[in-house]
């Protein structure tokens, strides 16, 4: 007995040698399978797939494999919504927020940059981020494929770039977050949102130069961190926009397909 899975060219990332073209790959069957297991077993994480078809019809994960069922993975067509249902996921998330492991924790802390809620400690293992992931409804960010493969995580991109800033452009593409930004609103080491505060309740915490320059100020009410408009703000500003507008020609030429972001 056994079934044939197929997966589209855009999972060639999980293969080696890469391929521009899939073949339908065999897949015994000597017990039940579900075809989420089958996917898994073939390397490729549950996170990553967007639809799934048997027989040319859409299925959940649960579906269990039968002798000469042809499988059809299909990958998310971004951008990705996880505020509404879908028949893989079918408990939407009340808005995108992430945990992330200790491979992109710059990306986290860009990610925290930008306002967007976004939870992360060195210490957490797999399970404790998977933990997380299910009971905070948040969204996993790693490089680590074991880790998406874990069962009670339902939301998470395996992320394909190497540096931080392109992770981050990559982030706010495949989930569309222009509407969820906030930059500069949360405290980029411990996530908790900043709040407006007098100069002279922070002045014991400025350096010289910064005291005569500046005027206004955020703090973190967490670790007590201040934060100033300074020049360093006005440089991170024109990459966000850069990275916005880049993101905005890439749409307006559409030249936006899930074959073609990465
Ligand atoms: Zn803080």
């Amino acid at each position: 007995m056994k079934a044939q899975i197929a997966f589209s060219p855009s999972f060639s990332y999980f293969f080696y040698p890469s391929k521009e073209e899939m073949t339908p790959l065999n897949f015994p069957l000597q017990r039940l399978t579900s075809v989420k297991d089958g996917v898994e077993a073939l390397g490729v994480p549950h996170t990553e797939v967007g639809e799934i078809l048997v027989n040319g019809i859409s299925v959940d994960f649960n579906y269990l494999l039968k002798d000469r069922d042809k499988a059809c993975i299909l990958p998310f067509s971004p951008p990705v919504d996880v505020t509404k249902a879908t028949l893989l996921r079918p408990v939407p998330l009340e808005r995108p927020s992430f945990v992330v492991d200790i491979n992109v924790a710059r990306l986290g802390s860009l990610l925290r940059l930008m306002g967007l809620d976004t939870v992360y400690n060195h210490a957490w293992r797999d399970k404790d981020i998977a933990a997380i992931s299910k009971d905070e409804g948040r969204i996993v960010i790693t490089r680590d494929r074991s880790l998406l493969k874990r069962k009670i995580i339902t939301y998470g991109r395996l992320i394909r770039e190497e540096r931080p800033w392109a992770q981050l452009f990559e982030v706010i593409k495949f989930y569309n977050l222009k509407s969820w930004l906030f930059p500069f609103s949360r405290c980029s080491f411990c996530n908790e949102t900043l709040r407006p505060v007098q100069k002279e309740d922070v002045l014991d915490r400025l350096e010289p130069l910064t005291r005569l320059f500046y005027n206004e100020f955020t703090e973190c009410p967490k670790c007590g961190k201040v934060y100033w408009s300074g020049s360093h703000k006005q440089r991170i500003k024109e990459r966000i926009l850069v990275m916005l507008e880049k993101s905005q020609q890439l749409k307006a030429e559409d030249d936006y397909t899930s074959d073609n972001i990465f």
